[in-house]
Formats: structure tokens, sequence, C-alpha cells
């Protein structure tokens, strides 16, 4: 593994070392994941639009007023999971602006018409709704979250996420990207990362590659990540995502990472973070996959045969026989799995015996999902 010190001076690394890093990080993962490459097939279902943040890169989020700007109804959500289930879905994740109803009275106008105060217990009523009336498991992506929040919904979703972005406070002032974003402060973040690990809750999170951050804040974000699951042993993914500019947004002409910036950090990840964290990155961010497989990732993250990429609505998801041709080429073969990792599947602090018995039908003896679909 590599040390703080090493993966420092790795910055701007390039030409025939890059390839040795990468060919390291090839090594590691075939190592700990044989020569497999994963997805997860699923639904996105954005409950709500509405934030009270205002990252500077952001076209998700949508302003009072504005008419893409609402908190979708039960019946909506189950319209979008039961066209799903039909092709073959086995998650659905649900993303959504961060508490709203603290800032904007059409949130809470929208949440009293629905019979709720709080965003987190109408979310919590949808999963109940999804696992009730579906084969589909929830993946949670409500940010930050205090523990009440986490317990309420633990029980009711096969794992959670947010974003740690960065451990960068200089990010929060003016003209950075998350000036005026309460929940990107970092201590705020981490703070729902620690909690998520005394709760044991599998937990995805990731950084943001290119929104200003420095090479070394970005090496102590790794690390800070891998200092938890050392802790708490729960996080079952790191997603390293590329930064895209937005036309519209305060960072429209902000400069995006390059191809090789994201393969050197790809890389140091591998090597940095503990082997069992899955290494994820985006394939409709950038489509060079054959790139990324050699810089040693193990995972797609989910693609969807029928929502886009509502945070990034411009990139087209990739078509399945296409990313499954890169993998072939690279060596590998290309899989479906669930929203939680094998490895969290037999431990019980982890799992809710409720969860535990609706995953059952939906894994293969490995872990990975059954009746695998790698059709677009
Ligand atoms: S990125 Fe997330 S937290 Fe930031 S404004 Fe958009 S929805 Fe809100």
């Amino acid at each position: 593994m590599l040390s703080r010190h090493s993966a420092l001076a790795l910055q701007g690394v390039s030409g025939g070392e890059l390839e040795d890093l990468c060919a390291q990080a090839v090594q590691l993962r075939k190592q700990h994941y044989g020569e497999r490459l994963t997805y997860s097939r699923k639904v996105f279902v954005p409950l709500t639009t509405l934030c009270r943040d205002d990252c500077g890169y952001c076209t998700f989020v949508q302003r009072p007023g504005s008419p893409g700007a609402k908190v979708m109804t039960p019946a909506e959500v189950m319209e979008v999971v039961q066209q799903g289930q039909q092709l073959g879905c086995k998650e659905v994740l649900f993303s959504l602006g961060e508490k709203p109803e603290r800032r904007y009275q059409q949130a809470r106008d929208a949440l009293a018409a629905l019979g709720y105060q709080r965003m987190t217990d109408y979310l919590a009523a949808c999963c109940d709704q999804v696992l009730e009336q579906s084969s589909l498991m929830p993946h949670v992506n409500a940010g930050t979250l205090d523990e009440d929040e986490l317990r309420l919904l633990k029980p009711r979703c096969l794992s959670m996420g947010m974003m740690l972005e960065t451990m960068s406070r200089r990010l929060l002032q003016k003209g950075g990207a998350h000036y005026a974003c309460p929940d990107k402060v970092p201590l705020q973040r981490i703070r729902t990362l620690e909690r998520a690990g005394r709760l044991q809750v599998p937990f995805t999170t990731g950084i943001l590659i290119g929104i200003g951050e420095t090479w070394d804040e970005r090496i102590d974000s790794l690390l800070l990540i891998n200092r938890l699951h050392a802790e708490y042993g729960h996080i079952q993914e790191v997603i390293i995502q590329n930064f895209c500019a937005k036309p519209g947004t305060p960072m429209a002409n902000y400069p995006e990472p390059s191809l090789e910036e994201m393969l050197r950090t790809l890389a140091v990840a591998r090597l940095l973070l503990h082997p069992s964290i899955s290494l994820q990155a985006p394939p409709n961010l950038q489509q060079r996959y054959g790139h990324y497989i050699q810089a040693g990732i193990n995972d797609w993250g989910g693609i969807s045969p029928l929502t886009r990429d509502y945070i990034n609505p411009e990139k087209a998801w990739p078509q399945l026989e296409l990313l499954a041709a890169a993998c072939a080429e690279q060596g590998c073969l290309l899989e479906e799995r669930l929203a939680l990792y094998p490895a969290y599947q037999q431990q019980p602090g982890f799992v809710e015996a409720a969860v535990q018995a609706r995953l059952a039908p939906l894994c293969r003896a490995d872990g990975l999902a059954q009746h695998q679909c790698l059709a677009s």
C-alpha cells in the first residue's frame, strides 16, 4: 500500500511512470477482484430537486418556482420502480437535494400535502412502499444525515451513500465550489460518515475530481475515507468522479480534469485505499473505458436501462454491450451486482434481518445478482 508521502510525490506522474503506476493498481485489483468488473442495474429516482445548498457545478438543483422544482409523489415513484422491475433492475437509487424544507416554503408545502414535515420521513415512507410493492431494493443517497435519520433509513434500504467530495474547507470560500453550502462543510460530511460507521450502514462515498481541490487535499480525502473504513469497516465502495462543467452554472468555464489526471487519481486511489473497498468510476462521464480498467477500477456503479443520470443529464449511459466488450478487451468479465456488495451480505450487523430475507432471492451463491442482465 502507498504511504501518504509516496502518494503526494506522485502528483504529475505521467508517461511510462504513470503506466507503471497503473500496472501496480491493476495487479492489486486482480488479487482482490479477479478478472471481473461489476455494475448495478438500477433506476434513479430524484425524489426532490429542491435543495438548500448552492454548489457551483450543480444543474440538478432547481430553485422554488422554476418548472423543474418539485417533490415526486408516491405514484410517480412507483411508476418508475415498476417500469424498472420490468426491465430487470434490482436497485432503486433515491437521490435528492439536501434538507430543502429548512430553506424553502415550497418544499414545506409539498411535504405537508403528502402528510410529512421532514424530507427524510417521506423518503423512509417511499422506501417502505418500494419494498412492499416491488422486488427492487432501495439505496439511499440523501446527503448529510443525523443519527436518528440513519437509524430510520437503515432497515428500509440495502445500503446508503454520500459523496465526501473533498475534505478541503477552502472550497467553502466565496467563489469556491461549495460557497453557501452548509451541507458541504467537510466536518458535516465526515460526521455523517462516522455515524454511518457506528451504525454499521454499508456505505458508498467518494471524491469529486477537479472542483478546485489540490492534489494534496485529494490524497488526504482518500486517506480520511480509509481511516474511517479502518475504524468501522463500512465503506463498501469509493467513487472517483470527474467534474463536468455545465452551462449556466458558476463553474461553466472551469477546466475539467484531463484523462491523465483521472488515471493518475484512480491508480493512486486503488493503491491507497484498503483493497476490500470497491473502486468505482462512472462510465458515462468519460468514455475511455479501457483506460479506466487499466487504472485499476473494479466497478462502474449504477447504470439504468430506463432513467437518465439526473446529476449529469447531458451524459448518456453507455450501451452495456459496449461496456462488456471493453471489459472483454482487457481480459475481464462484466457482471451485475446488487446495491450490497457480497462481503457485507453475511454480516449480521450490516444487514437487518428483514432486508436479508428480501435479498436472498436476488443473490446467487457468490453474492452477485441472480438473473444477470447485461442488455441495455
Ligand atoms: S450538488 Fe447536491 S447538495 Fe449541491 S446543490 Fe446540487 S443537489 Fe444540492
